[in-house]
């Protein structure tokens, strides 16, 4: 029978028909694969079911994390992927179909809206109806300016692709996508609708994807406040595994609690 580290009956992970999970932290630490990883996502497979690898991080392309990943051993393919930038998508293209939106980001991010079909300006425009940042790791005072130009001047409704205030390097963190639009805050007084994790928004959007059932999926992540909080702001079952963020202590201590709990991913095996 699966058990989970505090000995609690896990056997309906063994009917899930998809497993969204976090990537830092649960599949691999940095550029280091966990050693159970492959026995983990194989066992998914040979119970026909599918994983997703669910990220928040919209700086990088799908096909940018298709190589990441490669070069670990991990087998995937662009639909083994979501990312916020594929749920902004999906979000903004029921919403916005065909209506100008002013978009912030990588030239790979503005490059996958454009394929994703919306219509987007990367100059100031004053009849978009949205504005839509990602986390720009290219940016420049230009960029800056002209988004802040955009929010004082129109108003066009704000996203943002997620609110992670840092992203985690080797020599520590450095601001991400939150604590740009924080500065904005400071500038325009508007604050953006989040589209990324730990909102349930880019869940639903993923399993709209997928097409299946809140009950037929989990997910599984690290980070309590992002992963697991999102899981259960969804309705879905979470797995918190601890070879990431938090530890036992932080789980007794978090008010949501995720369903279950395990060591590492090399534990579940279906
Ligand atoms: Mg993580």
């Amino acid at each position: 029978m699966l058990t989970d580290f505090f000995n609690q009956n896990a056997e309906r992970l063994k009917n899930k028909k998809l497993f969204l999970l976090d990537m830092d932290g649960t599949v691999y630490n940095e550029n280091t694969v966990f050693g159970g990883t492959a026995a983990f996502l194989d066992s998914i497979l040979s119970h026909n079911a599918k994983y997703v690898f669910v990220t928040n991080n919209s700086s990088k392309s799908v096909a940018d994390y298709v190589k990441k990943v490669e070069k670990m051993g991990i087998k995937a393919n662009e639909d083994n992927f979501f990312t916020s930038t594929n749920a902004s998508v999906m979000l903004l293209k029921k919403t916005y179909q065909g209506a100008l939106i002013y978009a912030q980001g990588t030239a790979s991010f503005i490059k996958e809206l454009k394929d994703g079909g919306l219509n987007i300006t990367t100059v100031y425009d004053k009849s978009a109806k949205a504005i839509l940042l990602g986390f720009d790791t290219e940016l420049t005072f230009e960029k800056l300016s002209t988004t802040s130009k955009m929010l004082c001047t129109t108003n066009a409704t704000y996203y943002a692709t997620h609110p992670d205030y840092v992203c985690p390097v080797n020599y520590g963190f450095v601001p991400d996508l939150g604590s740009m639009c924080f500065g904005l805050f400071k500038a325009s007084g508007k604050n953006p609708i989040y589209i990324g994790k730990p909102k349930p928004q880019m869940l639903y959007s993923a399993m709209e994807r997928e097409g299946v059932t809140k009950e037929e999926t989990v997910v599984i992540g690290d980070r309590l406040s992002t992963d697991i909080t999102s899981g259960y702001n969804a309705g879905i079952d979470t797995v918190c595994v601890l070879s990431g963020e938090a530890t036992l202590k932080d789980i007794q201590e978090f008010q949501i609690k995720p369903a279950f709990v395990f060591e590492g991913i090399e534990k579940i095996i279906l």
